[in-house]
C-alpha cells in the first residue's frame, strides 16, 4: 500500500493523492492548480494515474483547488462514486458549473487570440457538460460514521472546521492481515470561526497527511475582526466611502455576511451590502439549506431569528448590468469575488475605487504571490487592471484574522494532540511555510517529518521507506 502525492507539492493548490492497497485504488481530492499560467498549465497535463482504473474518490472539502479537475476525471473515464459530505457535494456541484463556465470563457477567450495570430484554437480544460456529468456521482456521507467504500478501506469523515462541510479523513487500510491509519487533514480550519463546528481533535494515526499553508505565519491577532471591520464602516459611513472587499465566493462570503448582520443589530446602525457574485448568492443558497454543519451559537440564531444571513439593506445583485450600476452608488459595501482579486468582478470595483482616498478595501483573506491582492497587500502605488494604470489611494485593511485556514501557532497545536505518528507528509503549502512547519513539528513534538515532491510516492507498509518517483504498477 501506498500514497503518491500528486499535486499541493511544496504550493498550495492542486490537493490530488492516489491510495493503493490490495487491488483497490481511490484519490483523495482531484483539484485544480491555480496562481498563475505555469500552475495552470499543469491542469492540462494528464493525470499519473489511468482515470479508469480507479475505485473511487474520497472528497475533503468543495473548494476548486480540492475539487476542480473532477470534470476532467469523469471527462477521461472515472465513473466511480465520489464520497463527500452532504454540505459539500451541494457547494461542489455550484462550485464544479461556475468552474466549467470560466474554463469555456477562458478557451474562447484565447481560441479568438490564437486565430488572429493564425494558431489554432485551444479546448477548454472541460465544459459544463462534463460538469453536468460529474454530479451524479456524488455521494453523500455523513460526519462521524465510519463506513467501507470497498474492502480493506474503511472512512471516517470528522470536521475540520475549515469551510461548511469540510472533513478530516480517517482512513484504516488493510493489506495482508497488516491495518494501516492514514489521516487526511484536507485544510485544517482555524478555531472559533463563525457559522461552523471547530476542527475536531484527534489523537492518534500511522500517516498523517498534513496542509502547511500558514506553516510560517501567526495570523494576526491585534483586535476581533468583526470589530476591526466594525471600526472600518464606520469611518467609511462618515466619508461617505465604499467598502470593497474581495471574498471567496464560498465561505468567506457567508462568513461576512454573519459579521455584518450582528454588527448592524448590536451597534444599530447599517449600511448597503451588495453581494456582487452569483456564485456567492448560490453559495449562501447552500448555507441556508445545511444547517446540519452549523455549531451551536448559529444554529441558535437560526431557531430565534429564522436566518443567519439576514439583514434589512442586504441585496444580491444578478446581471452584469447591476453590477455595473454599483458604480454609481456611494456610501455602500460591495462583497465580490475572485478572494485574490485576479479574475472576477471585484475588478472592475477594485478599478472605480481604489483611486479614491475616501474609499476602503478590506482584505480577508489568504492572498497568493502574483495576485492583485497580494500586490494591494505589499503597498504597491499603482497597479494595472484592464490595461490601465490606476493609482492605490485608498486605505488597505489587511483583517488576516478571518482566515479559514489554521495559522502556524494552531496547526502545532492541532498537531500536538497526536501521538507521534509514524510520518507527518507536508503538503499543501509553499516551500517557505512548509519547511519551517518541518522543523517546528521535529524540533517541538519529535515528530518524523517529510516535506512532500510532486509526484512522490510514500510506502505505508511497515518499516515504511521513501521510494523514488514513479508510480509502482498495479498489485505491487
Ligand atoms: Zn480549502
Ligand atoms: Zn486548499
Amino acid at each position: 500500500m501506498f500514497i503518491q502525492v500528486c499535486g499541493a507539492a511544496r504550493e498550495v493548490t492542486g490537493s490530488c493523492y492516489l491510495v493503493q492497497v490490495e487491488s483497490t485504488v481511490f484519490l483523495v481530492d482531484c483539484g485544480m492548480h491555480q496562481g498563475g499560467d505555469r500552475e495552470e498549465a499543469l491542469n492540462f497535463e494528464r493525470f499519473a494515474f489511468d482515470p479508469e482504473e480507479l475505485d473511487f474518490v474520497l472528497l475533503t472539502h468543495a473548494h476548486i483547488d480540492h475539487s476542480g479537475r473532477l470534470p476532467r476525471l469523469v471527462k477521461q473515464g472515472f465513473s466511480g462514486p465520489i464520497y463527500a459530505t452532504s454540505a459539500t457535494c451541494d457547494l461542489v456541484e455550484i462550485m464544479l458549473l461556475d468552474s466549467a463556465y470560466i474554463q469555456e470563457m477562458e478557451a474562447e477567450w484565447q481560441t479568438r487570440k490564437a486565430r488572429r495570430a493564425g494558431r489554432r484554437g485551444v479546448d477548454p480544460l472541460y465544459t459544463e457538460e462534463d460538469a453536468r456529468n460529474t454530479i451524479p456521482f456524488l455521494t453523500p456521507v455523513d460526519y462521524r460514521t465510519r463506513f467501507e467504500p470497498s474492502p480493506g478501506v474503511s472512512v471516517l469523515f470528522r470536521d475540520a472546521g475549515h469551510i461548511l462541510g469540510s472533513a478530516f479523513l480517517g482512513l484504516r487500510l488493510e493489506e495482508r492481515g497488516e491495518a494501516v491509519e492514514v489521516l487526511f487533514s484536507g485544510d485544517v480550519g482555524q478555531p472559533d470561526q463563525p457559522i461552523i463546528r471547530d476542527p475536531e481533535v484527534v489523537d492518534h494515526t500511522d500517516f498523517l497527511i498534513m496542509e502547511s499553508t500558514y506553516g510560517d505565519r501567526l495570523h494576526r491577532s491585534d483586535g476581533e475582526p468583526e470589530n476591526e471591520l466594525a471600526g472600518i464602516l464606520q469611518e467609511a459611513r462618515r466619508t461617505g466611502g465604499n467598502v470593497i472587499i474581495p471574498a471567496f465566493a464560498v465561505g468567506r462570503t457567508q462568513e461576512l455576511l454573519y459579521f455584518l448582520r450582528d454588527i448592524f443589530i448590536k451597534r444599530g446602525f447599517s449600511m448597503p451590502v451588495y453581494v456582487d457574485s452569483p456564485l456567492a448568492s448560490r453559495a449562501t443558497e447552500v448555507f441556508r439549506r445545511h444547517h446540519e454543519a452549523f455549531d451551536e451559537e448559529a444554529g441558535k440564531i437560526v431557531d430565534e431569528a429564522g436566518g443567519i444571513f439576514d439583514f434589512p439593506e442586504l441585496h444580491y445583485t444578478a446581471s452584469a448590468d447591476e453590477s455595473r450600476a454599483l458604480n454609481e452608488k456611494k456610501g455602500i459595501v460591495i462583497i465580490s469575488a475572485s478572494g485574490m482579486a485576479d479574475a472576477g468582478r471585484i475588478r472592475h470595483h477594485l478599478k472605480h475605487n481604489l483611486w479614491r482616498p475616501e474609499a476602503h478595501v478590506v482584505i480577508v483573506g489568504f492572498q497568493a504571490q502574483g495576485t492583485l491582492g497580494r500586490r494591494l497587500l505589499d503597498g504597491a502605488g499603482t497597479v494595472r487592471i484592464f490595461g490601465d494604470e490606476i493609482a492605490v489611494k485608498a486605505h488597505i485593511h489587511d483583517i488576516t484574522g478571518l482566515s479559514a485556514h489554521a495559522d502556524q501557532g494552531q496547526l502545532l497545536a492541532w498537531a500536538s494532540h497526536f501521538r507521534p505518528p509514524r510520518l507527518v507528509i507536508l503538503t499543501h503549502g509553499e516551500p517557505e511555510a512548509a519547511t519551517t512547519l518541518k522543523r517546528l513539528l521535529e524540533e517541538r513534538l519529535r515528530f518524523t517529518v517529510a516535506v512532500a515532491a510532486r509526484n512522490e510516492v510514500f510506502d505505508l507498509g511497515r518499516a515504511p521507506r521513501k521510494r523514488a518517483e514513479g508510480r509502482p504498477s498495479r498489485g505491487q
